[in-house]
């Protein structure tokens, strides 16, 4: 089966001046665009068609100066913020001796509210210029925030430095992503679902659904078992043993054994223990989020040992990036709570839910983030937040691993196991 290549748009934008044609020119290896000293001289967006060694088929945007003065400077800049829409990544390009940032901070700004992956690049005229980017840096925090590269753009022999650094710092859309790499042709897979009382009529959640298409679309065999939680959990007593036996006889009824249970995480409590030693364990909570972050599940593993070093009065931030209705039981305001309640007492908890974020100065204020599969937000946006967490290093782990870690280590290893972590 053929895989269709999306060509990657790549935006190049800045001042009147700031090298952008002479990046686009070190990118295409040729005259591409016309590179004058004469403020404005790239009167619109120019555009080249490129194959990028290593990034493959690439449409590169060389935009006008966002700072070109009159009614005509303004339809350029109105161009330029539209291409920024179409593109997957955006160049910034800053002359570090240029003064004023009004726009750099507003390039930002767009590609901030559009979640576009942003890049630095310091054009060095003169040596001394390098000095300054730190003193920038000082009068715009957000350019701390995103990486960076200096060179002489002007330079062809900068050109595989400027690859060097686009690729090390930018992820291809193109690049496939397996939902449940693990999954094998032929072999069954136990999808638990509690159905509680969140669960919507006619329809199955969408990290369940994404779930079952997938193992459906790789001829595997997906098979649901509706857990009864309050059963399970009934403390040991007649209804415990007996919501237990019918799980057991269900795994009994299989031919074939299953080779993985992809349980709700609000069912790792009785999963941790249930499933038997030969079935591996993950939970939805953590094949979405290895998903949408595009592969950074040990990421997210590695934020659960931010938990060892909590204290009272330290913060927690609990994140849901959709709003769905919360009742009854719900993950984020009462199981969660409930488990700081009782291993963190004095821990304080705050929540951020929806498809808005905080800011980074709001941010660096938690010890920790705790964070949903967040199966409704682009992965471009999971991105953004993930660059925003790295650059005030803020930890940051999932719902599944936070509700596997508090069965112990042993099920956070288990439920990381199939994912090779
Ligand atoms: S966005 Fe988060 S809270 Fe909403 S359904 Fe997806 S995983 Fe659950």
């Amino acid at each position: 089966m053929s895989v269709l290549i999306e060509r990657e748009h790549i935006g190049i934008f800045g001042k009147m001046n700031a090298g952008k044609s002479s990046v686009m020119n070190l990118l295409t290896q040729q005259e591409t665009s016309l590179v004058d000293a004469v403020p404005g001289t790239t009167a619109d967006t120019r555009t080249a068609l490129q194959e990028i060694h290593g990034l493959g088929p690439v449409k590169l945007f060389d935009t006008a100066g966002l700072n070109e003065p009159g009614e005509l400077g303004a339809k350029k800049r109105r161009k330029a913020y539209n291409d920024l829409k179409e593109c997957d990544l955006a160049l910034l390009v800053i002359d570090p001796s240029a003064g004023d940032l009004a726009v750099e901070r507003q390039v930002i700004a767009e590609s901030r509210e559009l979640d576009k992956p942003l890049l630095l690049i310091y054009n060095i005229f003169k040596e001394q210029d390098r000095a300054k980017i730190e003193t920038l840096a000082g009068e715009l925090e957000l350019l701390r925030f995103y990486p960076r590269l200096a060179i002489r753009a002007n330079d062809l022999a900068c050109r595989a430095e400027l690859l060097d650094f686009i690729l090390a710092n930018y992820q291809s859309k193109n690049d496939r992503l397996e939902l449940l790499p693990f999954l094998q042709k032929d072999e069954y897979y136990v999808l638990v679902i509690p159905m509680d009382v969140e669960t919507p009529p006619g329809r199955y959640l969408r990290p369940q659904a994404m779930v079952e298409e997938y193992i459906t679309r790789h001829w595997a065999y997906p098979v649901s078992f509706r857990l009864d939680l309050a059963a399970a959990r009934s403390l040991g007593g007649v209804e415990t043993a007996a919501e237990q036996k019918r799980f057991a006889d269900f795994l009994q009824n299989f031919q074939k054994r299953p080779q993985a249970i992809i349980t709700d995480s609000q069912a790792m409590d009785i999963l941790s223990q249930w499933c038997p030693a030969d079935i591996a364990l993950t939970t939805f909570s953590i094949v979405m989020i290895n998903y949408f972050s595009r592969g950074r599940l040990r990421k997210f593993a590695d934020g659960a040992q931010a938990l060892k070093n909590l204290r009272s009065g330290d913060k927690v931030l609990i994140v849901e990036a959709c709003n769905h209705s919360r009742i009854g039981e719900d993950i984020g305001t009462v199981q969660i709570p409930g488990h700081f309640a009782q291993k963190y007492p004095g821990v304080l908890l705050e929540h951020n839910f929806g498809r808005e974020f905080q800011d980074n100065q709001a941010l660096a204020q938690y010890k920790l983030i705790i964070h949903c599969g967040g199966c409704m937000l682009t992965a471009q946006k999971l991105q953004a937040r993930l660059r925003d967490l790295e650059s005030t290093g803020v930890p940051i782990t999932n719902y599944g691993l936070f509700l596997a870690c508090m069965q112990g280590e042993a099920a956070l290893r288990r439920v990381l196991a199939p994912w090779n972590i």
